[in-house]
Protein backbone atom coordinates (compact mmCIF):
# COMPACT_ATOMS: atom_id res chain seq x y z
CA UNK A 1 0.00 0.00 0.00
CA UNK A 2 2.95 2.99 0.48
CA UNK A 3 3.56 4.66 -2.80
CA UNK A 4 5.76 6.55 -0.72
CA UNK A 5 9.40 6.22 -0.94
CA UNK A 6 9.50 8.02 2.21
CA UNK A 7 7.29 6.09 3.93
CA UNK A 8 8.94 2.65 3.14
CA UNK A 9 12.74 3.81 3.56
CA UNK A 10 11.18 5.22 7.40
CA UNK A 11 11.98 3.04 10.40
CA UNK A 12 9.31 0.32 11.13
CA UNK A 13 8.17 1.70 14.14
CA UNK A 14 7.88 5.34 12.45
CA UNK A 15 5.96 3.34 9.83
CA UNK A 16 3.86 2.18 12.63
CA UNK A 17 2.68 5.56 13.72
CA UNK A 18 2.46 6.18 9.87
CA UNK A 19 -0.27 3.56 9.55
CA UNK A 20 -1.78 4.49 12.71
CA UNK A 21 -2.34 7.82 11.80
CA UNK A 22 -3.52 7.12 8.14
CA UNK A 23 -6.48 4.95 10.02
CA UNK A 24 -7.03 8.13 12.09
CA UNK A 25 -7.39 10.86 9.24
CA UNK A 26 -9.19 7.85 7.22
CA UNK A 27 -12.11 8.26 10.05
CA UNK A 28 -12.02 11.69 10.47
CA UNK A 29 -11.89 13.28 7.19
CA UNK A 30 -14.64 12.74 3.66
CA UNK A 31 -13.33 11.52 0.84
CA UNK A 32 -15.76 12.69 -1.71
CA UNK A 33 -15.27 11.78 -5.20
CA UNK A 34 -16.40 15.15 -7.67
CA UNK A 35 -16.97 15.11 -11.74
CA UNK A 36 -19.09 11.34 -10.96
CA UNK A 37 -15.40 10.04 -9.60
CA UNK A 38 -15.86 7.12 -7.76
CA UNK A 39 -13.19 7.11 -4.70
CA UNK A 40 -12.14 3.68 -4.07
CA UNK A 41 -10.79 2.32 -0.53
CA UNK A 42 -7.15 2.04 -1.73
CA UNK A 43 -7.73 5.78 -2.97
CA UNK A 44 -8.58 6.88 -0.01
CA UNK A 45 -5.66 5.04 1.83
CA UNK A 46 -2.69 6.22 -0.66
CA UNK A 47 -4.53 9.85 -0.09
CA UNK A 48 -4.77 9.40 3.59
CA UNK A 49 -0.89 8.35 3.53
CA UNK A 50 0.53 10.88 2.23
CA UNK A 51 -1.38 13.60 3.68
CA UNK A 52 0.16 12.07 7.03
CA UNK A 53 3.62 12.02 6.04
CA UNK A 54 4.34 15.62 6.54
CA UNK A 55 2.22 15.33 10.32
CA UNK A 56 3.60 12.25 11.28
CA UNK A 57 5.58 14.44 14.04
CA UNK A 58 3.16 17.09 14.64
CA UNK A 59 -0.02 15.19 14.70
CA UNK A 60 -3.67 15.81 13.10
CA UNK A 61 -4.43 18.69 15.19
CA UNK A 62 -2.41 20.21 12.28
CA UNK A 63 -5.59 19.28 10.20
CA UNK A 64 -8.52 20.16 12.29
CA UNK A 65 -8.99 23.43 10.28
CA UNK A 66 -10.67 21.06 7.40
CA UNK A 67 -13.23 18.08 7.31
CA UNK A 68 -12.84 17.30 3.64
CA UNK A 69 -10.65 15.94 0.32
CA UNK A 70 -12.84 16.36 -2.88
CA UNK A 71 -11.01 14.25 -5.71
CA UNK A 72 -11.50 14.82 -9.36
CA UNK A 73 -10.37 12.27 -12.04
CA UNK A 74 -8.71 15.13 -13.66
CA UNK A 75 -8.10 18.73 -13.59
CA UNK A 76 -10.53 20.57 -12.91
CA UNK A 77 -11.77 24.34 -13.96
CA UNK A 78 -12.18 27.14 -11.13
CA UNK A 79 -13.54 30.95 -11.14
CA UNK A 80 -10.47 32.77 -9.76
CA UNK A 81 -10.69 36.91 -9.10
CA UNK A 82 -8.11 38.62 -7.68
CA UNK A 83 -7.08 41.99 -7.47
CA UNK A 84 -3.46 43.54 -8.25
CA UNK A 85 -1.56 46.27 -6.45
CA UNK A 86 -3.33 48.63 -8.98
CA UNK A 87 -7.19 47.52 -8.12
CA UNK A 88 -7.71 46.03 -10.81
CA UNK A 89 -9.85 42.67 -10.83
CA UNK A 90 -9.02 40.20 -12.75
CA UNK A 91 -11.86 37.03 -13.61
CA UNK A 92 -10.23 34.36 -15.01
CA UNK A 93 -10.88 30.63 -15.50
CA UNK A 94 -7.93 28.06 -14.32
CA UNK A 95 -7.90 24.63 -14.83
CA UNK A 96 -5.69 23.62 -11.31
CA UNK A 97 -4.86 19.77 -10.50
CA UNK A 98 -4.70 20.50 -6.78
CA UNK A 99 -6.45 23.45 -4.40
CA UNK A 100 -6.29 24.44 -0.63
CA UNK A 101 -8.62 27.14 0.33
CA UNK A 102 -8.04 28.80 3.97
CA UNK A 103 -12.31 27.87 4.38
CA UNK A 104 -12.95 24.26 2.88
CA UNK A 105 -11.07 20.92 1.64
CA UNK A 106 -8.73 20.31 -0.25
CA UNK A 107 -9.14 19.24 -3.88
CA UNK A 108 -7.24 16.99 -5.72
CA UNK A 109 -6.80 15.43 -9.17
CA UNK A 110 -6.52 11.89 -9.49
CA UNK A 111 -5.10 11.86 -12.35
CA UNK A 112 -1.88 13.73 -11.61
CA UNK A 113 -1.53 11.75 -8.70
CA UNK A 114 -1.53 8.52 -10.79
CA UNK A 115 0.95 10.07 -13.10
CA UNK A 116 3.14 10.64 -10.14
CA UNK A 117 3.11 7.36 -9.17
CA UNK A 118 4.21 5.88 -12.77
CA UNK A 119 6.87 8.61 -12.75
CA UNK A 120 8.71 8.33 -9.10
CA UNK A 121 9.53 11.87 -9.03
CA UNK A 122 9.78 14.66 -6.80
CA UNK A 123 6.24 15.55 -7.26
CA UNK A 124 3.92 14.92 -4.14
CA UNK A 125 0.15 16.87 -5.15
CA UNK A 126 -1.08 15.50 -1.71
CA UNK A 127 1.93 16.77 0.75
CA UNK A 128 1.62 20.05 -1.72
CA UNK A 129 -2.06 20.96 -0.44
CA UNK A 130 -1.57 20.04 2.58
CA UNK A 131 1.48 22.18 2.81
CA UNK A 132 -0.72 25.29 1.63
CA UNK A 133 -2.83 23.96 4.67
CA UNK A 134 -0.42 24.07 7.33
CA UNK A 135 0.77 27.61 5.78
CA UNK A 136 -2.34 28.71 6.45
CA UNK A 137 -3.12 28.17 9.93
CA UNK A 138 -1.90 31.47 11.03
CA UNK A 139 -3.80 33.81 8.25
CA UNK A 140 -3.06 34.22 4.43
CA UNK A 141 -0.91 31.80 2.45
CA UNK A 142 2.46 33.26 2.37
CA UNK A 143 5.38 30.61 3.20
CA UNK A 144 5.34 31.42 6.84
CA UNK A 145 3.27 28.23 9.00
CA UNK A 146 3.20 28.96 12.52
CA UNK A 147 6.63 28.08 13.85
CA UNK A 148 7.44 26.12 17.14
CA UNK A 149 8.69 27.56 20.29
CA UNK A 150 12.58 27.61 20.20
CA UNK A 151 11.89 28.37 16.12
CA UNK A 152 13.70 31.68 14.87
CA UNK A 153 10.35 33.93 12.75
CA UNK A 154 13.19 35.78 11.75
CA UNK A 155 16.17 33.20 10.31
CA UNK A 156 13.19 31.69 8.85
CA UNK A 157 11.85 34.71 6.90
CA UNK A 158 15.74 35.69 6.12
CA UNK A 159 16.61 32.36 4.91
CA UNK A 160 13.13 31.43 2.86
CA UNK A 161 13.01 35.29 1.35
CA UNK A 162 16.76 34.56 0.50
CA UNK A 163 16.42 31.24 -1.13
CA UNK A 164 13.24 32.24 -3.58
CA UNK A 165 15.31 35.29 -4.51
CA UNK A 166 18.23 33.09 -5.51
CA UNK A 167 15.61 30.49 -7.34
CA UNK A 168 13.27 33.37 -9.15
CA UNK A 169 17.08 34.54 -10.07
CA UNK A 170 18.29 31.48 -10.65
CA UNK A 171 15.38 30.54 -13.42
CA UNK A 172 15.80 33.26 -15.26
CA UNK A 173 19.98 33.09 -15.85
CA UNK A 174 19.76 29.46 -16.76
CA UNK A 175 15.84 28.79 -17.83
CA UNK A 176 15.71 25.69 -15.70
CA UNK A 177 16.08 24.94 -12.41
CA UNK A 178 16.39 21.09 -10.32
CA UNK A 179 12.83 22.23 -8.21
CA UNK A 180 9.50 22.45 -9.89
CA UNK A 181 10.16 25.96 -11.85
CA UNK A 182 5.94 26.47 -10.12
CA UNK A 183 7.91 27.35 -6.63
CA UNK A 184 8.72 30.98 -8.54
CA UNK A 185 4.87 31.69 -9.02
CA UNK A 186 4.89 33.54 -4.67
CA UNK A 187 6.48 32.53 -1.30
CA UNK A 188 3.20 30.38 -0.81
CA UNK A 189 4.46 28.24 -3.53
CA UNK A 190 7.77 28.41 -2.84
CA UNK A 191 6.80 26.74 0.51
CA UNK A 192 4.66 24.13 -0.75
CA UNK A 193 7.22 22.92 -3.75
CA UNK A 194 10.06 22.71 -1.14
CA UNK A 195 8.06 20.69 1.30
CA UNK A 196 6.46 18.22 -1.11
CA UNK A 197 10.32 18.06 -2.44
CA UNK A 198 11.40 17.89 1.26
CA UNK A 199 9.82 14.32 1.44
CA UNK A 200 10.38 12.87 -2.59
CA UNK A 201 14.02 13.92 -2.79
CA UNK A 202 15.18 16.01 -0.16
CA UNK A 203 18.61 15.88 -1.49
CA UNK A 204 18.00 18.42 -3.54
CA UNK A 205 16.39 21.07 -0.82
CA UNK A 206 19.52 20.12 1.27
CA UNK A 207 21.63 21.11 -1.52
CA UNK A 208 20.33 23.97 -2.83
CA UNK A 209 18.85 25.48 -0.29
CA UNK A 210 20.59 24.11 3.42
CA UNK A 211 19.28 26.53 5.41
CA UNK A 212 15.93 26.32 4.58
CA UNK A 213 16.03 22.25 4.58
CA UNK A 214 17.07 23.11 8.84
CA UNK A 215 14.32 25.05 9.29
CA UNK A 216 11.89 22.72 6.76
CA UNK A 217 13.54 20.11 9.74
CA UNK A 218 12.85 21.58 12.26
CA UNK A 219 9.28 22.10 11.33
CA UNK A 220 8.24 19.11 10.09
CA UNK A 221 10.51 17.02 13.44
CA UNK A 222 11.95 15.13 9.96
CA UNK A 223 14.96 14.64 8.58
CA UNK A 224 13.70 13.14 5.25
CA UNK A 225 17.57 13.32 3.85
CA UNK A 226 19.30 11.19 6.38
CA UNK A 227 16.39 8.66 6.21
CA UNK A 228 16.80 8.95 1.93
CA UNK A 229 20.39 8.41 2.30
CA UNK A 230 19.93 5.12 4.11
CA UNK A 231 18.32 3.61 1.86
CA UNK A 232 20.58 4.52 -1.08
CA UNK A 233 23.87 2.89 0.78
ZN1 LIG B 1 0.27 25.19 -4.64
Amino acid sequence: MHSSIYARALPRKDQQRLHQLTEKLLCTKSYEGASGFTVSAAIRARIALHACIPVLNLGLDYYADWASIVIYPGDFRVYDESMDEFGVVHREMLDLCGQSLSQGPIVLSWETIQEERKTLGDHDLVIHECAHKLDLLNGAANGFPPLHTGMNRRAWARDFHQAYRQFCTGLDSRGSHRLDAYAAENPAEFFAVLSETFFTAPHLVHEDFPAVYVHLQDFFRQDPDRIMRRIKS
